[in-house]
């Protein structure tokens, strides 16, 4: 299975547009690995992970054939994550494709709401899902986890092609005592995590609609105690803010955070980041 990480921000990026922070200004003085756009991911070249407002500059970057998208899974409906109104570029209006079945679209009640406010034509279906089920998109057999975010029913999701099991752990805190037992009960194991660490460099973090490095550590060691990951399952740290990629008043490099996130025995992500598992 193919991952390919095609932002690696929160809502905010790196640089965030009206900000003078050091992270901000660091970053837009080095540029490259230090420039971060909003999360989104690809699994191999078919299911697309969110559909944000940094969708558009994701496709150019990404090399991959939108056309080929078979499913998308929306995590929740905070704007980063989710922009219904470009799925109406799947239409012969707008592009000209052999697009026949139509996408599906897997999400919770408030982006379902936010998908029905597009009126125009669009080659898709949308998929109501709740929080514990598991279906079928395509190829791959998907579980959804209830976040620990901003609604009850935004999503996490577990995801297999029935030979490796990837964990896609954003945007969330820790999560609800209820779904460690899910996931420990129903015998998960998962080859490569994506997990949300919003605050990266910020101690002493609750964890309570994000997280943490320090919060990643304390969570993966929750996963390695029931057997769903050992410590060399491959963990990537995500969607980062620029509030919290400043240690002791200096803004971090992204090459100073893969050697933090290292030290934790994980790994840092950067905007097009790919693995294959
Ligand atoms: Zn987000
Ligand atoms: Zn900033
Ligand atoms: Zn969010």
């Amino acid at each position: 299975m193919k991952i390919q990480m095609l932002g690696s921000a929160a809502y905010d990026r790196v640089p965030a547009m009206f900000c003078q922070c050091p992270a901000c200004l660091q970053a837009r003085k080095l540029g490259g690995k230090n420039i971060r756009t909003q999360a989104q991911a690809f699994i191999n070249d078919d299911l697309l992970i969110d559909f944000g407002q940094d969708n558009y500059i994701h496709f150019l970057n990404c090399g991959k054939d939108y056309t080929k998208i078979k499913n998308i899974l929306l995590t929740h409906s905070h704007e980063d994550h989710f922009m219904p109104n470009e799925l109406v570029m799947t239409t012969s209006w707008f592009g000209h494709n052999d697009i026949e079945e139509p996408i599906g679209v897997w999400g919770n009640a408030d982006c379902k709401a936010l998908f029905e406010t597009n009126t125009r034509e669009m080659k898709c279906q949308y998929h109501l899902v709740q929080p514990f089920e598991t279906f079928q998109a395509g190829a791959y057999t998907v579980t959804a986890l209830p976040a620990k975010h901003a609604k009850d029913d935004d999503l996490v999701y577990i995801i297999s092609d029935g030979e490796k099991t990837i964990l896609y752990n954003n945007d969330t805190g820790f999560w609800k005592e209820e779904v460690y037992a899910f996931v420990k009960e129903n015998g998960f194991r998962f080859d490569f995590v994506a997990s949300d660490c919003t605050f990266c460099l910020q101690e002493g973090n609750a964890g309570r609609s994000h997280m943490s490095l320090e919060n990643n550590v304390a969570h993966r060691q929750r996963l390695v105690d029931m057997g769903a990951v050992t410590e060399q399952t491959p963990w990537l740290v995500t969607h980062y803010s620029h509030n919290n990629l400043i240690r002791d008043g200096k803004a971090v490099t992204a090459e100073e955070l893969e050697e933090i996130v290292k030290d934790c025995g994980m790994i840092a992500s950067f905007d097009g980041i790919q693995f294959e598992i």
